[in-house]
């Protein structure tokens, strides 16, 4: 195997030894913040009671809302003059999530980050685009001070303005490049859309992730962009990307056990599940010290897959997150996640790259009204073969929620964009009628 940090070659002894050597350690640095200083108290646990990994089980869980209500400074572990970098977590509205770094805190994560980026092929002396906003989205500058720590030559192309981002990645024959995939599929609609032959364009691999997305999203933006494309995960509260990233197997995403201890539980009930099962995704933080997080719940839904990796690497994998605990609604009884539908709509060759789905009423009913692009080609068909694709899609939407959607087919380009993450779901039911 060819690696860039050591630690990708440990043995399932080594790191599950590492695991626990740094759990303890992290309890004791977890110690020095006020929260943990309460919630451990609390509990009457001391680092002395944690031996191995498996004692993460005796710490109590550390929620969304915990790190809110820390909210400025409750959190913190090192003073306040060794903290060099705040994040926030996106999609937050009110209090902010959060999550600060000191330098060695930044410079672990450039390391995870360059671990990952080499670890599918990515080489000192690439070129690398970053085409993800930079600012408190730790897509940005997580990503970039890991291509940087790697020696790549880096550009901090942003978001938008697509034209310019062509030129950069013609102009100065880039390698590899970082985008979300709602942007990577609209960047692709493009290409194809202007004549654009992607194999054309230099760039071999793309990394793809901050939102859910299925194997048929990947698919398309690998025969789009004409790359190969790996799935990044991560969260700002656990730095942000780095977290776990697929090899070039792509099978699963390997999760850095020297750094993250991750745990899969029953939202429900916080037991862990079976291996395999799908679950929440738990993780604790094993070497940060700005802002040591225990046991803290994700709210993504994964699971551990079994087996061994094909490239030799024993940090366990995950499976690509299958849907957030709070993305998951509620129609006529049914527990329907927006990735169903999406793997469905990616599967017809005649849509396009956007969808939205609208949860609404009708007759006192909740219904269920997709949104989907056509492709330009298609759209121009007549109205018979329009029906007919409409009905087709229905029907096997319904064959997998077992509820019947609307579907609505509109023009290429006709719905709304985001720059940064898509939003697939609008729910204009009553408030008070919400499950
Ligand atoms: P943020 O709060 O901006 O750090 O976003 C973190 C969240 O983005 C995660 O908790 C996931 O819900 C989502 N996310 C990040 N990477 C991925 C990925 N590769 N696949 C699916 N969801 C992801
Ligand atoms: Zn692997």
């Amino acid at each position: 195997m060819e690696y860039f940090d050591p630690a990708e070659t440990w043995s399932r002894d080594a790191l599950v030894h590492a695991q626990g050597v740094r759990l303890r350690a992290i309890v004791d640095r977890a110690l020095r913040s006020p929260f943990y200083r309460e919630r451990l108290g609390k509990t009457g646990l001391s680092p002395g009671d944690i031996a191995c990994a498996e004692d993460v089980g005796r710490l109590p869980f550390t929620t969304k809302d915990d790190v809110r209500a820390a909210y400025p400074w409750g959190m913190t572990a090192a003073p306040r003059e060794d903290l060099v970098r705040l994040h926030v977590s996106s999609g937050t509205t009110g209090v902010p999530v959060a999550v600060y770094h000191t330098q060695d805190d930044v410079d672990a994560w450039a390391d995870l980050m360059a671990r990952c980026l080499h670890m599918v092929g990515i080489r000192r002396g690439d070129v690398f685009q970053n085409i993800a906003g930079y600012g408190l989205f730790t897509g940005g500058l997580g990503i970039h001070y890991g291509a940087e720590r790697l020696g790549c030559l880096t550009i901090p192309a942003g978001t938008g303005n697509t034209r310019r981002q062509l030129r950069l990645l013609r102009d100065m024959q880039v390698a590899a490049i970082h985008i979300i995939p709602s942007y990577a599929l609209y960047l692709g609609a493009m290409l194809m859309d202007e004549g654009v032959d992607p194999r054309s364009l230099p760039v071999r691999i793309a990394l793809i992730g901050a939102e859910p997305h299925t194997e048929e999203v990947r698919q398309r933006i690998e025969y789009l962009l004409g790359v190969k494309a790996y799935n990044s995960y991560g969260l700002s509260e656990m730095n942000g990307p780095g977290v776990a990233f697929e090899c070039l197997a792509q099978g699963g995403l390997h999760v850095w056990e020297d750094a993250f201890l991750a745990e899969i539980v029953n939202p429900e009930t916080g037991e862990p599940v079976p291996e395999g099962e799908i679950g929440e995704l738990v993780m604790t933080t094993l070497i940060r010290r700005g802002m040591p997080l225990l046991r803290y719940r994700t709210r993504d839904l994964t699971r551990f897959l079994p087996g061994l990796c094909a490239c030799g690497r024993r940090h366990r994998r995950i499976d690509r997150i299958l849907g957030r605990v709070d993305d998951m609604f509620i129609v006529k009884g049914c527990n329907i996640y927006p990735l169903q539908i999406e793997q469905i709509l990616m599967s017809f060759p005649e849509v396009g790259e956007t969808y939205l789905i609208i949860l609404e009423q009708a007759e006192n009913m909740d219904q269920i009204r997709v949104q989907v692009e056509i492709r330009e080609e298609h759209f121009i068909e007549d109205m018979r073969a329009l029906h007919g694709l409409q009905r087709k899609i229905a029907a096997r939407i319904r064959d997998e929620i077992l509820v019947t959607p609307k579907i609505e087919l509109v023009e290429p380009k006709s719905l709304p964009r985001a720059e940064g993450k898509a939003r697939r779901v609008e729910d204009r039911r009553p408030a008070l009628t919400r499950p």
